[in-house]
């Protein structure tokens, strides 16, 4: 007897210790970014496609980001990849197009709570700051509400491609009005200033999926905001020629500021 209640001890333990270890693992696994080459790259004109959507499925279902050629904003929400082209449209991408520059992952999120309504991008950003906890991890950020304010989505490039402030000048704006949706993006600390947009930066798409983009300015109403703190890194590079001979040693802040941020 006495034995046998010694086997069923050492059982107990050996199970608490896989426990354990399983929920340990459980927690590195998430919120794992993985990300598609370098936002100085963006800046210089890298547009060739580097990843399948097929493949990037494999790393998350939930992110934004351009496609191949610089051809409209990428959005990924609940699994599904909507291209915004710059037409306006909203289609879901198909596996074989490649992606340049994107930023994926599987959402877990660490605090949920409502938004004060705002009305332009810098209100927003506010009440987004009072949220996150602490400004030295990236954050994913999604917000479900009621949208109002100017998108963006640049048509696809032709080689040789120009840079990414040259490539904005043709982008179309949208004008969104009170529409039900679904804000999703990232908020980076200033020491990924080069790797990818330092701050806030956000995309939309609406509850219909029939009108979307890269938020330039605007506000949201009745939102409730999630925020998934991101502690676990994953960046690809391209290997073609384009990325090997860019510039991509330099401060491009500045530049950065005038095409991606509210105006
Ligand atoms: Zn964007």
């Amino acid at each position: 007897m006495k034995n046998l209640l010694n086997r069923i001890t050492v059982l107990v333990v050996s199970l608490i210790l896989l426990a354990s270890v399983a929920s340990a693992n459980a927690a590195q696994s998430q919120n794992a970014l993985y990300q598609v080459s370098t936002i100085n790259a963006l800046l210089q004109g890298v547009y060739d496609g580097e990843v399948t959507i097929k493949d990037l499925k494999q790393h998350g279902s939930f992110g934004i980001g351009t496609l191949e050629r610089l051809d409209g904003e990428l959005i990924v929400l609940d699994g599904k990849f909507y291209q915004v082209k710059s037409t306006g449209e909203v289609i879901e991408v198909k596996n074989t197009v490649k992606t340049p520059f994107a930023t994926v992952m599987d959402f877990h999120a660490d605090i949920t709570t409502n938004l004060p309504d705002t009305t332009n991008f810098a209100e927003l950003e506010s009440a987004l700051d009072k949220v996150i906890p602490d400004k030295n991890y990236i954050y994913a950020i999604r917000i479900d509400g009621s949208f109002t304010g100017k998108t963006r989505s640049i048509p696809g490039k032709t080689k040789p491609y120009p840079t990414l402030s040259e490539a904005a000048k043709t982008q179309s704006v949208f004008n969104i009005e009170n529409t039900p949706g679904t804000i999703v993006g990232f908020w980076c600390p200033n020491y990924v200033n080069g790797i990818n947009v330092t701050g806030y930066h956000l995309h939309f798409v609406s509850a219909d999926r029939k009108s979307g983009g890269h938020i330039l300015n605007g506000g949201i109403a009745s939102g409730k905001v999630k925020i998934a703190r991101i502690s676990d890194f994953r960046m690809v590079l391209p290997s073609g020629a384009a990325f090997k001979e860019a510039a991509l040693n330099k401060d491009y802040s500045e530049e950065l500021n005038g095409v991606e941020k509210s105006k």
